[in-house]
């Protein structure tokens, strides 16, 4: 039976030294509080000496009572040549009054002598008086060992005992550093099978991703006896990153076997993901192993139809363990296979024994040489289908549209749009105003559909991007818009392309309101 490892985040402080990510006090909190949630065993909160956010966050944190996450603080051992009682950034530490604190200390020889300036004999009694001064006031010590593969590779003698040091002071756990991440899995293999032998206490591993190898080391490290694996949600951190904690539990519970978290946690991994970008305000990355939104999605058409036999034969596992999603994207890639796939996702009957599909894949590809690209905008796809295979009927039709936009010295522009549309036998004339053209053609057509579709009130506009196509063949740069709407159930995108960006935008606009009339009219 595999040991149970101590999943170790330290998104909050680690994390937040990563170039894009800044937390407030109040979102270390938030996030602090969902990785308890999740079931993290230990979550550093931050280096309460070093700023006064972090001596905040503490703070509010102190009124929180944590299910299962043990908070802990980061510090450094004391500064040379002074006692820890009088060591401020110490006395801080303490000052959180958290059961368990984190240090760090050099077991690099270059950064004692050259770096701080130190005797090498007085970095090892920093080391071991810190410690023993947290052990004497109860404290559990987890001790960072920083450098530690670099400082072994270059004195492997000095690295081991700075490491000794730390146990003379009573550490709880020793956390192997590969502070600069510039080791590779088998040198973790070499160092650690020479070291452990001589390290009775747990052991866990603090890898950077410098060689994109933070990962791999904190997995080779495990293999080698490490108890504890820290990182950072997402793999935030300094210069390239830290252990992407998300990949690293998916790995080490569903690959080797290593128990983390609940098993029912593990299909929060997804959500929790999710959840770091957003308070972070990083975008997600659509490629992240598991559980990004691409992890599952199949675009070739032989994959697809593969995976509608047997999904294993392109998912390495289900997706639904980490709580993500398989997708299968329609584009002019696909064959008849991915629409058999996504018309039976959307509750659609084709029919003509394959005929219907060899259809629909005809006029995606002929509309994706001309621009538009359904892999982003499954309404529109839904809508082509439905077209394609007779099963939509216009709601209204156009029968002409005007929209001007006026500007003068020194005011904002405003722009005017004027509307002709007919529903059966019966016309509507509407005129309406907007901040932009766009705005003012949106305007005018809820304005000439309302007294027919009242429902369309349910839906709003939340997105609209313009992205030039290039022209290639010597005709003018066409442009593509890709609308976002929702309403109180669902959320969909539609496209338009043209040479012109107001036909373009009409286009996905008029998509867009059809889409929402094609679920009504459907009665659902
Ligand atoms: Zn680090």
């Amino acid at each position: 039976m595999a040991n149970q490892l101590f999943l170790y985040d330290t998104t909050l402080r680690d994390g937040t030294q990563g170039e894009q990510v800044t937390l407030s006090a109040e979102d270390k909190v938030r996030i602090a509080q969902k990785l308890d949630d999740f079931g993290m065993h230990y979550v550093e909160g931050g280096w309460p000496g070093s700023n006064p956010k972090d001596a905040r966050f503490f703070e509010m944190a102190r009124k929180i009572s944590f299910k299962k996450t043990r908070l802990t603080a980061f510090g450094s051992t004391r500064r040379p040549q002074i006692r820890p009682e009088d060591d401020q950034n110490i006395q801080a530490l303490l000052r959180t009054e958290l059961d368990t604190i984190t240090v760090f200390g050099k077991s690099w020889d270059l950064h004692a002598s050259e770096i701080m300036g130190v005797s090498l004999e007085e970095n090892l009694a920093m080391i071991e008086e810190t410690l023993e001064h947290l052990k004497q006031r109860d404290r559990r010590v987890i001790y960072d060992a920083e450098h530690f593969f670099d400082g072994y590779k270059n004195n492997p003698e000095y690295a081991l005992r700075s490491v000794k040091a730390a146990i003379r002071g009573g550490a709880d756990f020793i956390v192997l550093c590969d502070t600069n991440g510039g080791s590779l899995p088998t040198e973790i293999q070499r160092i650690m099978g020479e070291v452990m032998p001589h390290v009775p206490v747990p052991v866990g591993i603090h890898a950077h991703n410098d060689c994109g190898l933070a990962l791999a080391n904190a997995l080779m490290a495990v293999d080698q006896g490490a108890l504890m694996v820290q990182g950072t949600v997402n793999g935030y951190g300094e210069r390239c990153g830290n252990t992407d904690l998300v990949a690293a539990i998916g790995n080490l519970q569903i690959k080797m076997g290593y128990p983390c978290i609940a098993p029912e946690k593990l299909q929060k991994l997804t959500e929790l993901s999710y959840y770091v970008s957003e308070v972070a305000n990083i975008p997600p990355l659509s490629e992240r192993p598991f559980v990004g939104k691409s992890a599952f999605a199949h675009k070739g058409g032989v994959h697809v139809s593969a995976i509608a036999k047997n999904p294993a034969a392109y998912e390495h596992i289900a997706p639904d363990l980490v709580g993500n999603r398989r997708r299968v994207l329609v584009s002019d890639l696909s064959g008849k296979s991915n629409i058999d796939y996504k018309v039976k996702e959307m509750g659609i009957k084709v029919g003509g024994n394959g005929f219907d599909s060899e259809r629909i894949v005809r006029e995606i590809k002929s509309m994706e040489d001309q621009g538009y690209q359904f892999d982003a905008a499954e309404g529109s796809l839904e809508l082509l289908i439905k077209k394609v295979t007779g099963q939509f009927e216009e709601p209204f039709q156009l029968e002409s549209l005007r929209v001007t936009m006026e500007k003068n010295r020194s005011g904002p522009s405003t722009s005017h749009a004027t509307i002709k549309i007919s529903v059966a036998d019966d016309h509507e004339i509407t005129a309406a105003e907007g901040d932009g053209p766009v705005n003012a053609l949106d305007n005018a057509l809820r304005k000439a559909l309302n007294k027919f579709f009242p429902n369309i009130q349910e839906m709003k506009l939340v997105d609209f991007k313009v992205r030039v196509i290039d022209g290639s063949d010597g005709t003018a740069a066409k442009v593509r818009v890709q609308i976002e709407s929702r309403d109180a159930k669902e959320s969909w995108s539609t496209i338009g392309v043209s040479e012109n960006v107001i036909e373009a935008s009409w286009q996905a606009l008029v998509e867009s309101i059809q889409y929402k009339l094609s679920k009504t009219l459907n009665g659902k």
